[in-house]
């Protein structure tokens, strides 16, 4: 992978992600993060994972000293929170640790039927994502896939929820809600209505 990297001199930006790339032990984690580092073209890094909610207590000193090194060079983390209840005290201190060696920490989250569709939810999701520095940067049209059906929220639903979200909370709060479309084809931005 980091020999194709290098290969490719239109690859400015570089995402260590799923699985979870935080699963590795941290000598791997580095072998990629130095290896992409000593890459000219490669200008930014990201790490997607979502240890910071589901196992906060591996966001230690060690792993933030080791990830300090590669910041300069631009590194983001990208987690998953998707509930208030998922902001628990361990897992902001998980991202302020983060935060803490340097690293802007921003959220990606899916929109879920019974758990987050709901605009008093939502609203009260990203304030909770505001309160510990986590910028909330998309919000996931729920994706087709098998086995997951009874967690689809309509479309227009979604974007009456960001409608109204857009027009009553801080702009600092709101993620772009985006549809991942199949076959690589990128993300279609779902927006809510502007000219009503
Ligand atoms: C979303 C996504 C990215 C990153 O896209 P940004 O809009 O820059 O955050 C990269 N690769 C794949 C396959 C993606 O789905």
């Amino acid at each position: 992978m980091v020999d194709y990297v290098s290969r490719t001199k239109q690859i400015r930006e570089a995402i260590l992600s799923g699985g979870d790339p935080l699963m590795l032990n941290i000598e791997v984690l580095e072998w990629f993060l130095h290896s992409l580092k000593s890459i000219p073209h490669v200008e930014a890094i990201r790490i997607g994972s979502r240890i910071p909610v589901v196992l906060p207590m591996r966001i230690n000193q060690d792993l933030c000293d080791m990830l300090k090194k590669y910041r300069p060079l631009s590194l983001w983390f990208l987690t998953q929170f998707n509930h208030p209840r998922e902001v628990t005290p361990d897992a902001a201190e998980a991202c302020e640790l983060l935060l803490g060696a340097g690293i802007p920490v921003m959220n990606q989250s899916v929109l879920l039927k019974g758990v987050n569709d709901s605009y008093e939810v939502m609203r009260d999701f990203l304030y909770c994502l505001q309160r510990i520095s986590v910028k909330p940067y998309y919000l996931f049209q729920c994706e087709p896939v098998k086995g997951v059906d009874h967690f689809r929220v309509d479309i227009w639903k979604g974007m009456e929820i960001m409608e109204k979200l857009w027009r009553n909370i801080s702009g600092l709060c709101l993620p772009r809600y985006v549809f991942d479309l199949p076959g690589g084809r990128g993300k279609m931005p779902l927006q809510p209505f502007s000219f009503l």
